[in-house]
């Protein structure tokens, strides 16, 4: 992979017709592959990446219907954090957090993090109780968490109404919440993965499964038949669809969340603020627009554009926390469509098709897990054995009732 430095882009830069390399190369699908993995978004590029990266396969392809990075990775509001309650989230999403910190440098490619913090709000003495319990939890999973008080709160974030309908009674912070550029995620794992030689197809849908004796031989595609022994499922909301086609009954549904943008002012917010009562969370882009977002719309949907009553929603409950931007003009709204599983916690791993391996049920948060995400599902694709990071996520824990209830943690979208 030619590495982007200060020198490269020097040099391309002072040439008369600058010729800039493709970050990838789009080819046409090969008649067969090691390991197929299906959907070109966050999860599906970091596993081919993690599959050549740290196994040498290399005989990968990453099978998209639409264009990288077109589904919720590529629209989502790139809030990433570790803060869950159960030791297997923190476990496991700390991991991610960990490989996001370092993640500009192993792919080469700048992924903006930036580390401001991500605050969540309680507006009763009981909330702020059960938060105390909520951050002691995250403590001793060994992930950084702070109790604050509205004083505080209010030093950190200065433009705060802390007198709303319910008002501000403190809160807790995990100062090593970040945002980053999801293009940026994307296109750094594509670009990486390609240079390992891994073939990343775009329009390209798979429409159905070569299963023999329970096990998988290929995939059909709109682009031929492929053969291969080894998929993987990483298509978000489309999962219980996909997953229908090779006789799998997932416990997915699939939702409109929406997220939506203010026009640009100067940077005036230092954290990212969520409150799970008024319920909506903010966060203020390098460009200075505002990033909002709230919860998914109440009725299912495959509709990437999300209902008016939830725009209106989210802007209202940002207004009530934030009076000031009351004169602000909303520039940009969009959707994707999120799977969301019965605990809200995703599904990992094995299925009862040999060969068959699924990532879904991310719903409203896998953006931060797409590292760590990639890297399990690698593991498990090579060793055909869950990763032990994600051995609680399996499709098995609806059967056995082993649920990780991650309601909480998961309570305004991010
Ligand atoms: C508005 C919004 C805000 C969000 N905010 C956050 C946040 O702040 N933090 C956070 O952690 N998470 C957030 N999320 C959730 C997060 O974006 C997703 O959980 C994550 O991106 C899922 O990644 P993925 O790779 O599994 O899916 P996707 O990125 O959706 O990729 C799946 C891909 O599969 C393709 N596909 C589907 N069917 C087929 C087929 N048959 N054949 C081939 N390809 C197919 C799709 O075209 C798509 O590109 C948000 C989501 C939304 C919508």
């Amino acid at each position: 992979m030619k590495g982007y430095s200060f020198y490269s882009i020097l040099k391309h830069g002072m040439r008369r017709k600058p010729r800039w390399p493709a970050a990838w190369h789009d080819v046409s699908p090969q008649r067969s592959y090691d390991a197929v993995i299906v959907g070109g978004g966050g999860h599906g590029l970091a596993t081919a990446y993690y599959l050549a990266r740290t196994h040498g396969m290399r005989r990968v392809a990453v099978l998209e219907k639409g264009w990288l990075g077109g589904g919720n990775s590529g629209r989502n509001t790139q809030v990433s954090r570790s803060n869950y309650f159960w030791p297997e989230s923190a476990a496991f999403y700390d991991r991610s957090l960990q490989l996001y910190e370092t993640l500009s440098h192993e792919l080469n490619f700048n992924v903006m993090l930036s580390q401001r913090g991500i605050l969540s709000l309680a507006h009763s003495h009981h909330e702020l109780e059960t938060m105390r319990r909520w951050a002691n939890a995250i403590q001793v999973n060994d992930v950084d968490s702070e109790i604050l008080s509205p004083q505080q709160i209010k030093k950190l974030e200065p433009l705060i109404n802390l007198d709303t309908r319910f008002p501000v009674r403190g809160g807790f912070i995990q100062r090593r919440g970040a945002i980053s550029r999801h293009d940026a995620v994307n296109w750094g794992y594509a670009r990486a993965a390609s240079a390992l030689g891994v073939d990343i197809v775009q329009n390209c849908e798979v429409t159905g499964f070569d299963l023999r004796n329970g096990e998988v031989r290929g995939v059909e595609t709109t682009r031929g038949s492929i053969s291969t022994e080894r998929v993987c499922l990483a298509v978000a909301g489309h999962s219980s669809q996909l997953a229908a086609r090779a006789g799998l009954r997932l416990p997915i549904t699939s939702m409109s969340l929406q997220a939506m943008v203010s026009e640009p002012i100067k940077p005036v917010l230092n954290t990212i603020t969520m409150s799970a009562v008024i319920h909506m969370y903010v966060s203020q882009s390098d460009r200075g627009e505002l990033v909002l977002g709230g919860g998914a719309d109440v009725y299912n949907s495959y509709a990437q554009r999300g209902g008016l009553p939830l725009l209106e929603q989210n802007v209202a409950a940002m207004l009530e926390l934030f009076p000031v931007f009351r004169g602000l003009r909303l520039l940009r709204q969009w959707a994707g469509t999120v799977d969301i599983s019965p605990d809200t916690t995703p599904i990992m791993g094995l299925t009862p098709v040999k060969g068959l391996y699924i990532n879904a049920g991310w719903g409203t948060g896998g953006y931060k897990a797409i590292p760590a995400g990639g890297e399990t599902m690698a593991h498990t694709i090579v060793s055909d054995s869950p990763h032990p990071l994600i051995r609680a996520f399996g499709l098995d824990r609806f059967a056995t009732g082993r649920l990780v209830d991650e309601g909480a943690a998961a309570g305004v979208a991010h």
